[in-house]
């Protein structure tokens, strides 16, 4: 817990309420934000609010202040918890990590940046060159994966359209030797279309307006985004970011981190073939389909390092193997072929992506690591992820982004919870049992095998036939009508709030979502004709051959289905949890004000919103439940030795327990303590508050 500020700026801990009320909570939020204090506690979590305007908290100053420092000795701040969770991985050697959760815009990624920071500048006091070329990699790293990975959206003018989970490794001198990056669903749709107000990824508008004329002139490109189909949207947006700078800033970073001058090279001429190729129309004539556009097409197979001729036949046929075990060329229709481009332009741009990471992975993952000599390696993880999605319409992706949430809910009750009761035992102290909404229900809802949404969603892409949107809907309607968190119209014709034949409707922790189940189907079967595979396996460029290994599986081999979207996601997720499950979890809880990115108004219903659905409340409770307050001994006396006249200046008693003991009885809150091995915890917090009280005139 923090210094018992000045109350003036609010309760610098949400565990120092007068009462656990939505109000309470809400008064103390919004006075804070409004005397610009963004951050609070909740015992060791961090609830942040987004400023949404320059801090003068995070320079050299602020990470002295912290710097090694308990947590209850500053006023609570990102940094608070990356030095505990940096201690707790020195000190004891355990593995922990930092979960950043809360909605687009609420500010997770500049958090995730502060602490990468903090982590570095504390680090390293003598400055070995291996080290510090480690934290360089790792800091330049996010400025890559933002090019490719962030988008203007109507939310957020740099949003991360994908989840980020970073591990940083340590050796036994707390210095970092490498880490590894893990990426989650990455939005590649927004690589063909965009929602109104809307860009594409970053990296499209960089390579345009700021590459130079000879290489832009090399990769077949004009300089202007409103030539291209794909950015032609965003070309008229208006955004806050520099392009042409970051531009420069992105190719520095490529090259610090050790991408070859042939590598970055093949990023751009795969950006440029995904533009050319939006270009690309398909007209028909009656009877069969050609391209509008004969000489984009040289330029895409020149910047592919294919044949024109093969890379004709793939935008125009499927190569299918018949029942004899023949191999025929089938045309596309119109429809297929323009399907079948835009899916091979989102799976160049995500394997691109997913590319970039690994190629970063392998410049920082830690090698010839000799536990023997070394000691062992400790490990930070920082968790950037999309948090809940509620939209005007919601699709796959966000129920993908939503299940990825419950699951996160669902470990944070659990480690919250298991993470006092551990507490209590250590310090010997009896736990009392606290009731919290379980929403494991909810999880299973998605994920249950046979039973859950994602198994009926697959076994519809699986059947054969003319399976629809709207046959799936009956089928998710017929196994879980009984579902106490899932409706839709058909179950519930009278619930006007589901206007349409076409959704369904989970009753998530967070809120209710209503999602559309149009192109379920298609998003979660993903399918890339297999010609692109092979054509994109055939070209002569190494860089691109190593993005597309299925592509050397010849047609016949060709039976075995790809795991669909869905179950690839939910695997990724729960290998995740896994991962953060068995390390040390500090939470950083962001809350966005306002819809207006203003750093002045604070709109309470949206906040109100927001506390309810993270579980802030909830987290109050829980850790208010057991005991408000809690402090080694040795710190307590220091700080409350002066209220006590068997105490000051100094006590003559055994242990510091008993002196502390003199301290809780001469102010008589005896029967509001109880006595841990090494701490006192206190249950209500205004014991605490009178004992603050008589300090504040003492002094
Ligand atoms: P998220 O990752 O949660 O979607 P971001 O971290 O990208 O949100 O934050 C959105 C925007 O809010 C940033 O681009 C920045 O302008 C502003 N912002 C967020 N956190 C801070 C902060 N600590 N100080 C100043 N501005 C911030
Ligand atoms: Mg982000």
């Amino acid at each position: 817990m923090a210094e018992l500020e000045s109350l003036e700026f609010g309760k610098s801990d949400f565990i120092l309420l007068d009462e656990v009320t939505m109000e309470q909570f809400m008064e103390n939020l919004k006075l804070r934000f409004e005397k610009g204090r963004i951050y609070t506690f909740i015992g060791e979590v961090v609830v942040s609010v987004n400023p949404y305007q320059h801090m003068d908290i995070y320079g050299k100053d602020s990470i002295e202040a912290y710097r090694g420092r308990e947590l209850y000795e500053n006023p609570p701040h990102l940094f608070s918890v990356s030095d505990a969770a940096y201690k707790a991985m020195k000190r004891r050697a355990k593995d922990t990590c930092i979960v950043i959760s809360g909605e687009s815009g609420a500010g997770k990624t500049e958090a995730s940046k502060y602490i990468m920071q903090y982590i570095a500048a504390i680090t390293n006091p003598a400055l070995r060159e291996e080290v510090e070329s480690v934290k360089h990699v790792l800091l330049k790293s996010t400025c890559v994966l933002e090019a490719f990975g962030n988008a203007k959206t109507n939310r957020n003018d740099n949003s991360s359209r994908f989840g980020k989970y970073m591990d940083i490794n340590f050796n036994f001198n707390g210095d970092p030797t490498g880490g590894h990056i893990n990426n989650y669903l990455l939005e590649k749709s927004r690589v063909v279309q965009q929602q109104p107000g809307e860009r594409n990824f970053h990296s499209f508008y960089q390579l345009l307006r700021g590459g130079s004329d000879d290489v832009l002139k090399s990769l077949h490109l004009d300089n202007d985004p409103a030539l291209y189909t794909y950015t032609r949207q965003g070309a008229a947006t208006t955004t806050s970011n520099n392009d042409r700078s970051s531009h420069k800033a992105v190719l520095h970073a490529l090259q610090v981190i050790g991408f070859t001058e042939e590598e970055i090279h093949s990023i751009y001429e795969t950006l440029a073939a995904i533009l050319l190729l939006g270009n690309l129309e398909f007209v028909c004539d009656g009877e069969s389909v050609s391209l509008s556009e004969p000489l984009a097409l040289t330029e895409i197979s020149a910047l592919t390092q294919t044949d024109p001729e093969c890379v004709r036949t793939s935008l125009l046929y499927r190569t299918v193997a018949t029942g004899g075990g023949d191999v025929i060329q089938k045309e596309h229709s119109q429809q297929d072929a323009c399907f079948g481009r835009d899916a091979f332009a989102k799976a160049l741009y995500e394997r691109l992506f997913a590319w970039i990471v690994g190629r970063i992975n392998s410049v920082i993952e830690v090698k010839n690591y000799n536990p023997v000599l070394h000691g062992k390696n400790t490990v930070i993880g920082v968790l950037d992820i999309y948090g809940f999605e509620i939209f005007d319409n919601n699709s796959f992706e966000q129920f993908c982004i939503n299940y990825c949430n419950e699951k996160l809910q669902h470990l944070f009750i659990e480690l919250i919870l298991q993470q006092e009761q551990e507490e209590y035992e250590r310090e010997g102290i009896v736990w009392e049992h606290v009731d919290y909404v379980d929403n494991q229900i909810i999880v299973d809802l998605v994920e249950q095998p046979h039973k859950g949404i994602i198994s009926v969603l697959d076994e519809a892409c699986l059947t054969v036939g003319n399976v629809t949107d709207t046959v799936l809907l009956q089928s998710l309607d017929q196994k879980l009508s009984q579902h106490p968190h899932y409706s839709s119209r058909k179950l519930n014709p009278s619930d006007k709030s589901l206007e349409f034949q076409k959704h369904f409707r989970i009753q998530h922790y967070a809120g209710d979502v209503t999602y559309c189940i149009d192109g379920f189907l298609d998003k979660n079967k993903d399918l890339l004709f297999q010609d692109f595979k092979r054509l994109m396996f055939s070209s002569c460029n190494g860089v691109l051959r190593q993005m597309w290994p299925d592509g050397q599986t010849s047609i016949t081999e060709v039976t075995k289905r790809p795991q669909t979207a869905a179950t690839l996601f939910k695997n990724s997720i729960v290998a995740l949890v896994q991962k953060l499950a068995c390390k040390e979890p500090y939470y950083v809880r962001c809350i966005k004000p306002n819809e207006l990115k203003s750093p002045v108004l604070f709109d309470d219903a949206r906040c109100r919103h927001q506390v309810a659905y993270l579980g802030l409340l909830e987290n109050v409770m829980v850790r208010r439940a057991g005991f408000a307050y809690r402090q080694p001994y040795e710190r307590f006396l220091q700080r409350y030795k002066m209220t006590c006249e068997y105490t000051w200046p100094n006590h003559l008693m055994p242990t510091d327990q008993e002196a502390v003991r003199a301290i809780v009885s001469q102010h008589g809150f005896d029967a509001d303590v109880d006595y841990g091995r090494s701490k006192l915890f206190v249950r209500s917090p205004r014991s605490l508050f009178s004992l603050e009280q008589e300090r504040n005139q003492l002094i």
